[in-house]
């Protein structure tokens, strides 16, 4: 094999997704976050992250102060999970070999 048909044959080699499983792009290496339910280390752009909004107070007498006109302040928690995790959760679906292509939300 030239190294011409070497290049050829590298481009052509199948790749499962679109983005490889990552939102690194054309970008080195990056750093690791801990995934919130297993405490396994993922690559930060591989890791799954999923913001909560957490509200101090009981719902019931939030809806009844916003309608007093009360100012709420809600904390926000973020979580990383790893793929197998994140799967487990329902953030994300194994789908189909085209589907897998695309990068649209849902
Ligand atoms: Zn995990």
């Amino acid at each position: 094999m030239t190294f011409k048909e070497y290049l050829v044959s590298v481009k052509a080699m199948p790749i499962k997704r679109k983005s490889r499983g990552r939102s690194k792009g054309q970008k080195g290496r990056s750093g690791y976050v801990q995934c919130s339910m297993c405490g396994e280390l993922v690559p930060r752009d591989k890791a799954k992250k999923a913001t909560r909004r957490i509200s101090l107070v009981d719902p019931v007498l939030a809806r009844e102060l916003r309608q007093k006109g009360a100012y709420l302040p809600a904390r926000f928690d973020t979580k990383y999970y790893c793929i197998s995790c994140a799967v487990h959760l329902g953030l994300v679906k194994v789908r189909a070999k085209e589907a897998r292509k695309s990068r649209s939300r849902r």
